[in-house]
């Protein structure tokens, strides 16, 4: 603001506070893949990654300290939910990440995908992508950003109902209620009927593909029969799976599958006409999945930088 005397630039510098939030550790990976582990003013911590593919920069975004669903194989729910973030925290994350771009490198995309439930805390959300949408906010169009949610029925016709235009991501883990009760604890009192009808809501409101997400467990949904329901269950829908190899978490009994396992998986899939996409493991060398930089901070860190 050079446009201001050098004496109130100085005084302003020094009775504001211009971040809420302080950086505790930035960890880089060889593919470019960078992860801010943020302090926020009462202490608590979150996790922002910022991802690069080509041309694409896309950043991942946290909703809460820590998370309630309490999915078993995941870090950020080992601990249950501390809080909401507010809008100024979300907002944060985006500028703290977009400032590690170098020249020439421009934000192309948002996940809410990070620590928490985005949908258990849309009112500090939605304000936040708004203002990752304006024009001269970071003007990204509503169609890159993507919100991943554990499937909240009520919160999705919510969504369906103020703004439509965000594409929209449910972990499924399971084809069925009883396996899915096992992986995913909220789904016990929700069940897929429920979720599945409110998802083809969302899609005939914002006729955008829906995106299923799927973490492959060695021994736990990766069965052949496992892939049949799910194809069956996909059947007839505009969707995209995505399936992501499960990522260690230091202190889990869980699994990565192999890979004849994860290729025997997707061929059943794709036999049942069902779109289909492995996502590439990126960061994992920087613990750049939910929660885990987090966690190895607490306890003595496990595992190296990238
Ligand atoms: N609560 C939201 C968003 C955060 S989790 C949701 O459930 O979608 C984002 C995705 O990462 C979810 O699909 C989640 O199941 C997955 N995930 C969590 N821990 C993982 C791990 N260790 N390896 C691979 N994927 C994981």
């Amino acid at each position: 603001m050079t446009n201001l005397p050098q004496a109130l630039r100085e005084e302003l510098a020094e009775s504001l506070e211009l971040w809420t939030t302080e950086i505790v550790r930035h960890t880089q990976a060889d593919d470019g893949t960078e992860k801010l582990l943020i302090k926020l003013a009462d202490g608590g911590q979150i996790e922002c990654v910022l991802l690069r593919d080509k041309v694409r920069r896309t950043i991942c975004i946290s909703t809460q300290v820590g998370c309630g669903m309490g999915c078993v194989f995941c870090a950020s729910g080992l601990d249950g939910v501390d809080r909401n973030l507010t809008t100024g925290e979300i907002v944060e994350q985006m500028l703290r990440l977009q400032q590690l771009l170098d020249e020439g490198e421009r934000l192309s995309h948002i996940v809410v995908m990070g620590m928490g439930e985005p949908l258990a805390n849309l009112d500090a959300l939605l304000p936040a992508l708004e203002e990752a949408h304006r024009p001269d906010g970071l003007d990204i169009s509503h169609r890159r950003i993507t919100i991943s949610t554990v499937g909240l029925p009520a919160a999705i016709e919510r969504l369906a109902r103020t703004n439509a235009s965000y594409r929209l991501a449910v972990s499924l883990h399971a084809p069925n209620d009883q396996l899915r009760n096992q992986l995913v604890p909220v789904n016990d009192k929700i069940g897929l009927d429920a979720i599945m009808q409110s998802v083809d809501d969302y899609f005939a409101v914002s006729g955008r593909r829906l995106t299923f997400e799927y973490v492959l467990l060695a021994d736990v949904n990766d069965e052949p029969q496992h892939a049949r329901e799910l194809a069956q269950l996909l059947r007839g829908r505009e969707a995209l799976l995505n399936v992501i190899p499960y990522n260690p978490v230091a202190g889990l009994p869980y699994q990565t599958p192999s890979y004849q396992r994860q290729v025997q998986f997707r061929k059943i899939l794709e036999a049942g006409g069902v779109r289909i996409k492995f996502r590439h493991r990126k960061g994992d060398r920087i613990d750049a999945a939910c929660g885990q930089l987090r966690r190895s901070q607490q306890s003595p860190p496990v595992v190296q930088l990238g």
